[in-house]
C-alpha cells in the first residue's frame, strides 16, 4: 500500500514542545491549572477560560473515532480523516492509518501511532486498538 505524503508540522515557541515529545512517540496536551480542562491543539492561552497558567501533560494515546471521512477524490492516495475523541475528553482533527478504509466506524477504539511527515518529523495520527 503506498502511504500519503504528509505535509511536515509548522513547529513554533508555543507547540515546540508537542513536536519535541512527538519526536520520542508521546502524544502531550496542554491541561489547564485554573479550570481543569485539557485542550487540543497546544495553546499558550486555555481556550476555555484564556488562562495562561497552563501545563503539559501526557495523553494516554487512546480515543474513539467521533467522526469520519474517507477521501477518495482529489487524493493520490485515499485517506481518512477524522475527530478523535481521546480519552482525556480532548477531540483532535487526526487521519486514521493503518486500517482497512472499508471497515472504519463511529465510536470505534482508536489509539496514536506516530507517521513521519516530508522532512521526517513524526505526526500523530490513530489506528484501530
Ligand atoms: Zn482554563
Amino acid at each position: 500500500m503506498t502511504e500519503r505524503k504528509i505535509p511536515s508540522p509548522f513547529v513554533n515557541p508555543e507547540n515546540k514542545p508537542f513536536w519535541d515529545a512527538a519526536a520520542e512517540g508521546r502524544l502531550l496536551l496542554k491541561h489547564c491549572k485554573d479550570c481543569g480542562q485539557s485542550h487540543y491543539y497546544p495553546r499558550a492561552l486555555c481556550p476555555f477560560c484564556f488562562s495562561d497558567n497552563t501545563e503539559w501533560v501526557d495523553a494516554k494515546g487512546t480515543g474513539e473515532i467521533y467522526s469520519y471521512s474517507v477521501m477518495r477524490r482529489g487524493a493520490p492516495v485515499p485517506y481518512a480523516l477524522a475527530y478523535v475523541t481521546l480519552d482525556e475528553g480532548v477531540s483532535m482533527l487526526t487521519n486514521l492509518v493503518d486500517c482497512d478504509l472499508d471497515a472504519l466506524a463511529i465510536g470505534q477504539r482508536v489509539k496514536v501511532v506516530f507517521k513521519p511527515s516530508e522532512d521526517g518529523a513524526p505526526v500523530p495520527m490513530f489506528a484501530p486498538a
